[in-house]
């Protein structure tokens, strides 16, 4: 049920980024999470209600202003609102869906932990997001009782520092960029007084959904890490690009940060030919490599999300056939209990 007409596209009122930016804590903390004010913002007609309303009871609805202004008003299939706006197909139980597909909580071996994969630790830097994505795998993640206080983070450095074969600390969430900079500060502080780590990898989606994250308090601490810094952006389709995501990202270039991006192959979002080569070449635009294309994990909730592995692999073949090696994302599934990614 599209409803077009120019006056429902009125009444979308987003600020435009002509009027002075607000700082990045207030716009997240003025992020919509009421999925009538998203339904009404977006310009969708009133029979999505219901099910925005079933889905939000599930996990609850989160978008910032500045992801707002990139979806196209009145259209449902949107792929940037179909990333956020909350469906009564959460609801459904699907064969293989589960609440922990990744076996999360047995790796935990202390409280924001998760130590996976060799010589690499996540650390649950902050439990918080800025946006809340529809098919996240950590949507049931327990994220109370990961949340360290500066005693338990100490806990935690004691544990890296003991195990000199972890050369890599990797920040987490939530999205970590969500704590705030004096934490961060200190934390990257403390991580790099670890002689056997060499570099700091942060997964965010903050930059790509709140540009204006990319502060000179954020960029502060990262110039004085000696931490080799990588950051790995989280970016499903070309539209999320904006010069606001291309500035940020020119930021944290002029520090010598390196930028990977991975995506995740998702169903009537990006899962045509078309939008993964527009957005391997929009990201190189940006400043950014193409590193990862995760099938989805399975995660209960999701499963409308799903593709299959032969689409999946049928679409990166065809996508070989397009773009340079460089531009090509590797098609993979985390598979709980290995060493490593695997390749399909
Ligand atoms: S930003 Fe990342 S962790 Fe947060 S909801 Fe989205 S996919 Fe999940």
């Amino acid at each position: 049920m599209i409803t077009r007409s120019p006056a429902n596209v009125q009444t979308n009122t987003i600020a435009t980024r002509d009027e002075p930016a607000l700082g990045w804590q207030t716009q997240l903390a003025q992020a919509i999470r009421d999925p009538r004010e998203l339904c009404r913002r977006v310009g969708l007609e009133p029979s999505w209600l219901a099910g925005a309303e079933r889905g939000h009871a599930l996990f609850e609805v989160r978008v910032p202003e500045a992801y707002l202004q990139r979806i196209r008003p009145g259209d449902p299939q949107d792929p940037l609102l179909r990333q956020v706006l909350p469906r009564h197909v959460e609801d459904d139980t699907v064969a293989g869906f589960i609440t922990d597909p990744l076996d999360e909580a047995t790796q935990t071996p202390r409280q924001g932990v998760i130590h996976k994969y060799h010589g690499r630790v996540l650390l649950i830097a902050s439990p918080a997001c800025a946006i809340n994505c529809r098919y996240c795998f950590r949507r049931h993640f327990p994220y109370q009782e990961n949340s360290p206080s500066r005693a338990q983070w100490r806990d935690s450095l004691a544990y890296l520092r003991r195990d000199d074969s972890i050369r890599e600390a990797i920040l987490s969430g939530g999205d970590p960029l969500a704590a705030n900079d004096r934490q961060l500060s200190w934390l990257v502080e403390q991580l790099a007084d670890i002689p056997h780590l060499r570099r700091l990898r942060i997964h965010t989606r903050l930059p790509v959904v709140i540009p204006d994250r990319v502060d000179d308090a954020l960029l502060d601490w990262l110039a004085r890490t000696r931490l080799q810094t990588v950051v790995v952006l989280h970016i499903n389709h070309a539209n999320e690009i904006d010069d606001a995501v291309i500035t940020a990202c020119a930021r944290l270039k002029a520090l010598g940060v390196t930028l990977l991006n991975q995506s995740v192959l998702l169903h009537d979002i990006n899962d045509s030919v078309d939008d993964l080569e527009a957005l391997s070449e929009r990201l190189f635009n940006a400043g950014i490599l193409p590193y990862y294309l995760h099938v989805l994990d399975p995660v209960s909730g999701a499963a409308h999300f799903n593709v299959s592995d032969d689409g999946a692999r049928r679409l990166i073949d065809e996508l070989r056939t397009r773009l340079p090696g460089f531009l090509m994302p590797r098609l993979v599934r985390e598979i709980p209990g290995e060493a490593s990614k695997t390749a399909l």
